[in-house]
């Protein structure tokens, strides 16, 4: 039996697609080691998927454009993919956090997928976010170390649209006894290079805390009414006085001694930079990437003389 791949610009509740028999693939976490050069961007993020989905570089069966959220980019990017024959619908996070517009929202994109086939996904899956919940929480005393956590939470996506297979990635995830020296959060979009989890770490600096891969496994429902009102309070796409609210709790309840907070070229979350900077009392070290690859040796210095401030 045929599964359709249905390819995501950004978060969509996973255990929806699952349900309705799809396996969901999100197009960001191929970008990191692409070695494209898109002919026309803004972001490279959304280029490099618009181009790769346009030239059929990737075999999917649909598109779900993330398109009023957390990505402007992805809105226009989107619709050239749809205008080259992908079968795409857009979906729409509520500003105000309403729970009955993003119910209608679901159900939307419930009949653009078909129908829920298997309802027991959403149990599965929330479970499933329980055991990266748990990952998260021995990341932050050091059992496991920033670079496997990572890894696995930003999975959490789309599940790596096998749920098996993921499972088993968890299991396979090693204990460690690391020694938590400099604790960062690394706030914003994840960097674009492949290896900045790695280079931290290898500069002594701990990242304790990954904004946006935590909002993927923070969210779950085990019902379409269930998923709207948690997904309700996903942060990225709520007014930004409400992200930095949580953020306070969350860097606060983690120990932070700093902020790296990633922008990405021609993103619009870097104008929040300085909201950041005023909100957040702590020291902030902000770091624009642009093209995918290894992080590049001045930002490299830069993480280097960061630490050596927050040392001192
Ligand atoms: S970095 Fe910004 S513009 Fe690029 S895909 Fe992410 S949210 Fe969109």
């Amino acid at each position: 039996m045929h599964v359709p791949k249905i390819a995501i610009t950004a978060l969509v509740p996973p255990e929806l697609i699952f349900a309705c028999g799809g396996e969901p693939f999100d197009v960001n976490n191929v970008i990191p080691a692409s070695k494209k050069t898109p002919r026309n961007k803004l972001c490279a993020w959304t280029a490099i998927w618009q181009e790769m989905l346009v030239k059929r570089e990737q075999k999917i069966d649909s598109l779900v454009v993330v398109a009023g959220g957390d990505c402007h980019n992805a809105l226009v990017d989107g619709q050239k993919a749809a205008m080259s024959g992908i079968p795409t619908h857009f979906f729409f996070y509520p500003f105000d956090g309403d729970a009955g517009y993003l119910e209608s929202q679901l159900y939307k994109l419930r009949d653009f997928l078909g129908n829920i086939e298997f309802p027991e996904k959403f149990r599965e899956i929330k479970k499933l976010k329980k055991t990266g919940q748990q990952i998260d929480k021995k990341r932050l005393s050091g059992q496991i170390s920033s670079v496997d956590a990572f890894r696995i939470l930003v999975s959490f996506s789309d599940l790596r649209g096998d749920l098996n297979g993921f499972q088993k990635a968890i299991a396979e995830v090693k204990e460690s006894d690391i020694e938590l020296n400099n604790r960062v959060a690394l706030i914003g979009v994840p960097p674009i290079y492949h290896d900045f989890h790695e280079v931290a770490q290898s500069l002594d600096l701990q990242i304790v805390f990954d904004e946006l891969p935590y909002e993927f496994i923070r969210h779950s429902g085990v019902n379409i009414k269930e998923v709207a009102r948690d997904y309700r309070d996903y942060t990225f796409a709520r007014p930004l006085d409400f992200r930095i609210g949580f953020l306070q709790k969350e860097l606060e309840k983690r120990k932070v001694d700093g902020i790296i907070h990633y922008t990405q070229f021609a993103c619009h979350h870097t104008l929040e930079d300085e909201v950041m900077r005023q909100k957040l009392d702590y020291p902030i070290l902000t770091l624009q990437g642009d093209m995918p690859g290894k992080t590049p040796e001045q930002i490299k210095l830069r993480l280097e003389a960061f630490r050596e401030m927050i040392e001192r």
